[in-house]
């Protein structure tokens, strides 16, 4: 029996085809005729890719700019306001992505948060590999490892999150949010060591890809990744670390580029563009 996947409501995107393989009424997000877009960020920003993206996480986050706003999560339809889901055996999954891959090889499995149903992500990552030997790469925020999950991923792109990620009230009214139930937990969840050093040692030894991509905000971020992840971790390479500005549209990533940029360069880590907002600005779907 397949497992179910709770899915955020983009689902599978894009596609243009439905489980069946009929032709769906509507282009997909992106205004391009076929299925599929590119990965945006990290090691293989470019390569097209088809996404799955899970609902529901277990943080919260909001940071704060450089000009004092704040900016919050940039999928709050799968951590915030995760109600509109869509519930789907992993069997329909493969089947959407079976008629929707055309040339394409790179599967990302995203979120929201996916490690949280692990059951359900080891069968699908597991098929992914063994029915069409694709290349699968799972976004996480790195607070949950699961060895057995890793058996079956070539790339993990985990990004922790740093003190300026969590939530106040002073932020939430900004914004003109409530507090919700798992709001209090981000704080002690969004730290993990033992599970970030799991994900390094494993891609260590079983000769898989990993990349910590911390998001940048403000200028004291670059103390912290140093003195709470890096001095506390071992076994990662400079070449894996990488830092993308913070932003979810034009305007706010013109506060954060430069300073990330420099912070990049002068500690030898990488830098990654946020490619889908130059492509499609912050457009679900795509
Ligand atoms: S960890 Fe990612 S999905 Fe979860 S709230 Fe933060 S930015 Fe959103």
């Amino acid at each position: 029996m397949s497992n179910k996947i709770t899915l955020s409501s983009e689902g599978v995107f894009p596609i243009v085809r439905d489980k069946h393989g009929n032709a769906l009424p509507n282009a997909p997000a992106t205004g391009i005729a076929v299925a599929g877009t590119i990965q945006g960020e990290g090691k293989l920003a470019g390569i097209p890719s088809l996404f799955i993206r899970f609902s529901s996480c277990n943080l919260r986050c909001i940071w704060q700019l450089p000009d004092g706003t704040f900016s919050r999560c940039d999928t709050p339809y799968a951590s915030f306001d995760s109600n509109d889901i869509h519930q789907i055996t992993v069997v329909d999954v493969l089947a959407l992505v079976r008629h929707n891959l055309g040339p394409i090889r790179h599967i990302v499995i995203t979120g929201g948060e996916p490690l949280l149903q692990k059951e359900a992500l080891i069968e699908l990552a597991a098929r992914l590999k063994s029915e069409m030997q694709l290349h699968v790469t799972i976004e996480t925020n790195g607070t949950i490892f699961s060895e057995q999950v890793a058996q079956h991923v070539d790339l993990f792109s985990i990004s922790p999150k740093l003190a300026n990620s969590t939530p106040n009230l002073a932020k939430l009214a900004a914004l003109g949010l409530s507090p919700s139930g798992p709001l209090k937990f981000h704080g002690e969840r969004r730290l993990n060591l033992g599970a970030l050093q799991a994900y390094i040692d494993v891609c260590r030894s079983a000769d898989k890809a990993y990349q910590l991509k911390f998001v940048v905000g403000l200028p004291s971020d670059e103390q912290e990744i140093i003195s709470s992840y890096l001095n506390q971790l071992t076994g990662w390479a400079a070449s894996d670390i990488m830092l993308m500005p913070l932003g979810a549209t034009h305007e706010e990533l013109q506060q954060t580029t430069p300073m990330v940029l420099e912070m990049a360069i002068r500690n030898g880590w990488r830098y990654t563009p946020r490619v889908h907002i130059d492509l499609f600005g912050s457009k679900p779907g795509v």
